[in-house]
């Protein structure tokens, strides 16, 4: 069990570490910092952005098709400047990834 948790938790590693090099660039010239990436499990959440700013995502993520990864950590990279769910969050949000509603959507089906 030790080492398919350790398999899982590194193939996590590599899968979350390629999603945000693919989320990042679109970030990168807001001039926001660039987040340190945690992950660990979580009960209730896929992903949380810190005050201090750093990206944490959930282990359990990497059951997830990537495009709905990325909406996660694209998501989670637009609390780097809204901190909150505010209108000026989901503007940001759709701006960044348009079609954000259909992978949280494919999401949610994906890991019930
Ligand atoms: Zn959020």
């Amino acid at each position: 069990m030790i080492l398919l948790d350790q398999w899982y938790t590194e193939k996590a590693e590599k899968q979350f570490h390629h999603a945000f090099e693919r989320c990042w660039p679109k970030f990168e010239k807001q001039g926001t910092p660039r987040p340190d990436i945690q992950i660990r499990k979580m009960k209730s959440r896929w992903g949380s952005l810190s005050a201090k700013g750093r990206l944490t995502l959930n282990t359990d993520l990497v059951r997830a098709p990537k495009e709905c990864i990325d909406y996660v950590v694209t998501h989670e990279l637009c609390h780097l400047k809204h901190h909150n769910h505010s209108p000026a969050f989901y503007e940001l949000l759709e701006k960044s990834m348009p079609d954000w509603k259909k992978r949280k959507h494919k999401l949610e089906l994906a890991l019930i």
